[in-house]
């Protein structure tokens, strides 16, 4: 298998990934379900980190837990746990965020049934002092209590190792994503979010070495991919499920050359110091510098701000808001995140997404229209 054959079918089916490890290698694996989750940790700790991201079947079991108005994230994520479709895990982690994954938090862990449960209640406010002392003594409790579920001491060095594999892997994932802004025509249109599912997913050893091997491959022939011609836009919003998205935009006309998604450039931006005194404090200084999503605060202005700012850095042509229903966070911010966008000029649509993707051909008209008036 190529390593974009394997990202693709790590894709099609994580759990079954998840399940192949389990078997082949017995190792522990803990699932969770935002890009505030320290994985650096967990990895440190000996245990696969395994993103998840909602269910792709029908959701009836959830709904005995959850009212319909919360989004398909959690619901579809309770559902698969409900389901026994997530039967490799040891268990999961909640990190403080949005309150629906924090009342998910408890539920889960009153009816999934894993051996193992965390919450890494997080500050929310993020910009000052104090958070920052806040934020290290929770990732120092959490590797505590991952020691003691798993019987594994995590050394500084376990974690130093951990930072240094991540950072490898978030510096070739935002090589990706700096060569489809500059060639997009080299990538399938769904290429790029099937790689960047995978690399949440996999082992990351075997994903840094499958997306250097690919990146090897791809970089060989940039020079002479041309120039596509078509619209360059840029996705915004939470977590994006639905590849049909970018087939959809490639067939209206316009190229996704880059995002503010937290399935996507939320999850690689910002390296971690290597080799620091203080290692829990380079995690925690990430947390603390990275763009940050809606559910956590660091100043009033601030996504709006670097919106704008990645949006003219990579010349995009206008951005499309990918809103899961039922999302307050997100919800929440949107009137502002357009206004900054019409202020600076950026022309902008919303898109309202379920766990089920909408009508392809009526999806298709809109955003036809959208980047014909670019
Ligand atoms: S949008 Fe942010 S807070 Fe919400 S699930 Fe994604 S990473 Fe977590
Ligand atoms: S931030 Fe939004 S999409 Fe993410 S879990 Fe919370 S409500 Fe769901």
């Amino acid at each position: 298998m190529t390593p974009a054959e394997r990202f693709r079918s790590v894709w099609r089916d994580p759990a079954g990934y998840g399940r192949s490890v389990k078997q082949e290698t017995g190792r522990s694996i803990l699932g969770f379900f935002c890009s505030y989750a320290p994985v650096e940790l967990i990895y440190a700790a000996g245990i696969l980190p395994l993103r998840l991201f909602g269910t792709r079947g029908e959701i009836s079991l959830a709904d005995t837990h959850l009212q319909s108005y919360c989004c398909s994230l959690v619901r579809g994520g309770l559902e698969d746990a409900l389901k026994g479709n997530l039967d490799f895990l040891d268990g999961a982690v909640f990190p403080h965020t949005c309150d629906s994954i924090q009342r998910l938090s408890d539920i889960w862990r009153l009816n999934a049934g894993f051996a193992h449960h965390f919450d890494a209640v997080l500050p929310v406010k993020l910009n000052t002092q104090s958070a920052r002392q806040y934020m290290i003594d929770v990732l120092s409790g959490f590797c505590r209590e991952l020691e003691t579920a798993f019987g594994k001491q995590i050394r500084d060095a376990d974690i130093n190792a951990a930072i240094c594999a991540y950072n490898q892997i978030r510096k070739q994932l935002k090589a990706v994503y700096a060569l489809r802004s500059q060639k997009p025509g080299l990538f399938e249109p769904s290429a790029v979010h099937w790689i960047m599912t995978a690399a949440m997913v996999m082992e990351p050893a075997a994903f840094l070495r499958d997306i250097t091997a690919f990146l090897d491959q791809i970089g060989s022939s940039a020079g002479d991919a041309p120039q596509t011609g078509r619209k360059r836009l840029m996705l915004a919003g939470g977590i994006c499920t639905h590849p049909d998205v970018y087939d959809l935009l490639a067939r209206a006309g316009a190229d996704v050359v880059w995002d503010d998604l937290c399935t996507g450039a939320r999850y690689f931006e910002g390296t971690i110091a290597e080799d620091a005194k203080d290692p829990l404090a380079a995690v925690a200084d990430r947390y603390l510098s990275r763009s940050v999503c809606p559910a956590k605060h660091a100043d009033i202005t601030a996504r709006g701000r670097h919106l704008v700012d990645a949006a003219r850095e990579q010349g995009v042509d206008g951005v499309v808001f990918l809103q899961l229903k039922f999302c307050d966070p997100h919800a929440f911010d949107y009137p502002y995140l357009k206004q900054f966008l019409d202020s600076a000029q950026i022309p902008s649509l919303l898109i309202e997404i379920e766990d089920q993707p909408p009508p392809g051909e009526q999806l298709l008209t809109r955003l036809e229209t959208f980047v014909d008036m670019l």
